[in-house]
Formats: C-alpha cells, structure tokens, sequence
C-alpha cells in the first residue's frame, strides 16, 4: 500500500493519480491544507491571499477546471510609498515617482551593472542601483524576512523579482501607465467559490482520506509509519508536511541538521469591511510605520473580506487590542476604511510554515535531503515538502508527476 501524508492540494493531487491501493493521512477535519477556507463569525475566509497562477501549465488550468471554472483577473496590485499608490512592479512604473527621486534612480538603473551578485543584497544593488534598493527592496524585504538580506541567496524565487531591460525601464519613467509585465499578470480564482472548488477537488479521493490522523513517526528501514491513532505499512510515502518537520519524526534520524533550514511564519488577519473604498486587489507596504507588508481584498463576490499579512515569531504571544490598532491603522491610512468603525469583524490565522528561506545552507542540504528521502521511497513533494517556492500550480504538477512516477515503478 502507498501512504500519503496531508490533503491539501499537494496530497490530493497526488492521490487522484494513484493507482492501487492507498491512504491519505490528514491530521485536519477537513481537506484542502492552506488551500482551502475556513469559516469564522458567519464569514468565509481564505488563509491568506490565494490565487492560481498557471502561466506556462496550461495543462494545469485544464485539469482544475474538470472541477470548477476559474474566473481571469488582470492583476491590479499597487505598492503603497509615501501616499501614493504606485502600480507593481514599481521599477517597470517609475514615472508614478516624484520628479526629486525619479530622475537619481533612473540614473542609477541605467548605470547599474545587472552582473548578479552572490546574494540578495548585492544582486538588488547590482539590478536596481542603491537608490531604488534603499526605497524599496531594502525596507519591504527586510520586514518580510526580518533578517539581513546579505545573508540570503538571489534567483530562488522563481522570477518574484524581475529585472527590466532598460528600454522597459525608461518607458516606465516617462510615461504613467500599467504595464501587464513581469511576474504573473494576470492570476485566476475559482467562480463560485475556494471551498467548492476543494470539496469538489477531494471527492474522487474522499473516500481514502483519514481525517484526524497525525504521523508522529516513520521508520524508513520497516516501512512503517505511526499515527496517533495506528500503524501502517507502506510501499511508498508522498509526504506533504513540511520537511524540516518530517526530518523531525523519521528515526533513525537522517545525518542532516535540520535545525539549518529556516523558515518564515505569518500571521494573516482576516477582515470584514462595511464597504469596499478601493479598487486595486493588493497592496504592498514596504514603509517601516505599517507593521503588515501586504494587505489585499480577496476576489470573491459577497461581503467585503481583507487580509492583512505580516511575518510573526513562529510562537510569539500576540496582543489583541494591539494588533487590532495597527489593522485599523493599516486600514485608514491606505484608504479602505474612513473609520474603525467600518471593520465589522476580524480574525487571526497564524501559518507557522509560510515561505521558506533560501540562505546558503538551502544548496548545500535540501537537494540531498530529499535525494536521500526518495532512495528510501520516501516522497516528499509540495511547496513545504520540498522545502523550495512553489504556487498551487506547481504544487498540482509536482504532485501529479510523483504519482505518476510511483505507478511506474
Ligand atoms: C500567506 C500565503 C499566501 C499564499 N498565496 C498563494 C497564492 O496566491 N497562490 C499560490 O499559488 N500559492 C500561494 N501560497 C502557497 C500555497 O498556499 C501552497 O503552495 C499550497 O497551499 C501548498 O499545498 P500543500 O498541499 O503542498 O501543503 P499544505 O496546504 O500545507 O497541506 C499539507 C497538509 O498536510 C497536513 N499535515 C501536516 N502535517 C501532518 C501530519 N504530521 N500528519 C498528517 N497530516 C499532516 C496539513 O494539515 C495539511 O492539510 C501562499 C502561501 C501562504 C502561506
């Protein structure tokens, strides 16, 4: 028999494809992982701003839309810099600028070498001039991942931070207008609804889902693993849950430190607003007196939801009233509401497990981490699986293809 661990989108995925006998494991009451929503004061929330992107997979788009049709949005996102709402990418838009900062950055970018750079920091400097970086790369990054982005590796992002050729860039400069560019344009959301879209998704596996069962161990070598409530016997494992966790339950222990692979939490604020004041569908906050690095509306249609996002200490103790401050503040200052009064609710999720970090023990120990997991047929797939930056997209196509691989064999 074959195991599966989780049922979010990555287990699920997995199992329509399996062949055979097998089970997936999901520790939840219900499928979908962060891919789903959750319910909360009569509203329906996302765990965060969700949405498909599948430039470049058309063969994915397909098959999610066997289950629900997608709607097409043309993104709209803006980067909020000193009251004005500057359309992302910022360095595609740099006319949107005011006249003192335009011009010295322009000239920096012209000048600017684009010759990589061995990390973050220096490949930023390197593209964008210091400038640029000092406006926004440097403030917005430094609040996203908390800690000096010299100690961070470029280019592992797939493509999250393009780099504009220069006649893109002096367009940008002269001419105030949105350019549909860069990193995925347009994205796509489910017409009625995420919930749907993941129940109808879990149905052809419903049947081999076992809710409320948690793996707390596997023991390569037998083949086994443990749940709270049992033991199984496995062929092969596709495992979901995040590696730096998996690592932390297999026994032996795999010779990796796997204290060496670092991660980011984020704390998400779902709200609901008494109207919606603004058009665009996020919104990125890189100056230092806004606490969230990204707010946004989500697209579906009905009550006015908005998430808040920023990173947290995985288990730092919160402070309500606080936080509930720093929303409103977020809020008025950006526009959506004219008073606190018009957050009607709200709700706090934390992800423990958000976006990996890619510093220099990422090389050096992931690939053979999961190179020596597969030898003992271990699977460990998904953006958290795999340690790595993936969309539901590429988590649906990785997925598939490790099913496909394990029917194979
Ligand atoms: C804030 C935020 C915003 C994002 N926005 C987007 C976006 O706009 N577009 C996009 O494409 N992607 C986005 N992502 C990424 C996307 O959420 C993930 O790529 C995708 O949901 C991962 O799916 P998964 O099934 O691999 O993992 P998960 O959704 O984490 O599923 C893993 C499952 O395993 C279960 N599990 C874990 N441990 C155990 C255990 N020990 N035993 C049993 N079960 C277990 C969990 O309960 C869960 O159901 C975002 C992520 C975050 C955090």
């Amino acid at each position: 028999m074959n195991i599966v661990i989780g049922a979010g989108i990555s287990g699920l995925s997995a199992g329509q494809v399996l062949e055979g006998e097998f089970v997936i494991l999901e520790k939840a009451a219900t499928p979908g992982g962060l891919a789903g929503q959750y319910r909360a004061g009569g509203f329906i929330f996302d765990h965060g701003g969700h949405y498909f992107h599948f430039q470049g997979k058309p063969g994915i788009r397909e098959h999610v839309e066997r289950f629900q049709r997608f709607r097409e949005f043309r993104r709209d996102s803006k980067v909020f810099l000193r009251g004005r709402f500057i359309p992302y990418s910022l360095q595609y838009h740099l006319a949107h600028l005011p006249a003192s900062l335009r011009g010295p950055i322009l000239a920096e970018m012209i000048a600017a070498s684009g010759a990589g750079g061995d990390n973050l920091e220096e490949f930023l400097l390197a593209s964008f001039g210091k400038r640029f970086y000092r406006l926004f790369f440097f403030p917005f990054l430094q609040k996203f991942y908390g800690r000096p982005l010299g100690q961070l590796l470029p280019g592992m992002d797939k493509g999250s931070i393009p780099v504009p050729r220069l006649e893109e860039v002096l367009a940008g400069s002269r001419q105030r207008r949105r350019f549909a560019e860069g990193y995925n344009p347009v994205f796509y959301y489910p017409a009625l609804s995420l919930q749907g879209f993941i129940e109808s998704y879990s149905l052809p596996v419903l049947d081999r889902i076992r809710f409320h069962e948690k793996v707390i161990g596997i023991e390569p070598q037998k083949q086994r693993v443990f749940t709270n409530s049992g033991a199984y016997r496995y062929e092969n494992l596709v495992s979901t849950m995040p590696l730096k966790e998996l690592l932390g339950i297999i026994s032996p222990p795999p010779p990796f430190p796997r204290q060496q692979l670092l991660h980011l939490s984020t704390l998400v604020v779902n709200a609901v607003l008494a109207r919606r004041r603004r058009r665009f569908h996020w919104l990125y906050l890189p100056e230092k007196s806004f606490p969230f690095y990204r707010v946004g509306y989500y697209p579906a249609a009905g009550a006015v939801t908005v998430y808040l996002e920023k990173t947290v200490a995985g288990s730092a103790a919160l402070d309500a009233s606080q936080l509930f401050r720093e929303v409103a503040y977020t809020l008025r200052r950006t526009g959506m509401i004219a008073r606190p009064s018009e957050i009607l609710f709200h709700d706090l999720k934390r992800i423990p497990v958000s976006y990996v970090v890619f510093d220099r023990n990422w090389p050096r120990l992931v690939p053979k981490v999961l190179a020596l997991l597969r030898r003992q047929r271990i699977h460990s797939i998904g953006r958290y699986g795999s340690w790595d930056y993936s969309s539901m997209a590429d988590d649906i196509l990785m997925a598939r293809e490790t099913a496909g691989r394990i029917n194979r064999t």
